[in-house]
């Protein structure tokens, strides 16, 4: 497998987005998507990236969120938590409290448009890693919560603009500079 440009909503190739995608058979097919994934997010650079992003209607993502300064100055009390791979998830409980914060997604005009969604602050998640041992976590963290829910809708087929209420697509932004387009001309 090697980096692969995230598929695009609106274009023939990103109709997957908008597909239910199938459970994982084996986890050889597991450890070949989480390599492809995580090429592709450590190039184009994010928060998390799933298999339909790139063209795999399977249901695998992974979050890779990094103690990067702006992370620490939104969540002074926030721990890392770095990379985490997520195979056949389910999520299991979704807390009432939710919080509202800007999203983007490599997806969605190349991760340049940004818009508020509403997410539940914590969750408890059922999965695989990808040597196949069974994990429960509960995500108290809100932006690693957030991050999960965004990244598991790709694998029902949902993008985070139908997650937006109408009033707030007033609020969208776009911010050219960020198209990761711009790495590929970079490298
Ligand atoms: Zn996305």
């Amino acid at each position: 497998m090697a980096i692969i440009l995230p598929k695009q909503v609106g274009t023939e190739e990103g109709r997957l987005l908008f597909q239910k995608s199938e459970e994982v058979k084996t986890f050889d097919e597991a450890r070949a998507i989480v390599a492809s994934l995580k090429e592709t997010l450590d190039y184009y650079g994010g928060v998390g990236l799933a298999a339909p992003q790139i063209g795999i209607p399977k249901r695998v993502f992974i979050v890779d969120i990094k103690n990067t300064l702006s992370y620490k100055e939104k969540y002074p009390e926030g721990e890392e938590i770095g990379f985490v791979a997520y195979v056949n998830p389910s999520i299991i409980e979704i807390s009432d409290q939710k919080n509202k914060d800007f999203e983007g997604c490599l997806s969605v005009i190349y991760g340049s448009l940004f818009g508020i969604v509403e997410r539940a602050d914590f969750l408890k998640i059922e999965y695989f890693d990808p040597q196949g041992k069974r994990h429960i976590d509960e995500i108290r963290n809100p932006f690693h919560a957030r991050v999960v829910q965004h990244e598991f809708d790709h694998l029902e087929g949902i993008i985070f603009l139908q997650r937006m209420e109408t009033k707030d697509f007033s609020k969208l932004l776009w911010e050219e500079e960020r198209d990761i387009r711009r790495i590929d001309k970079k490298k």
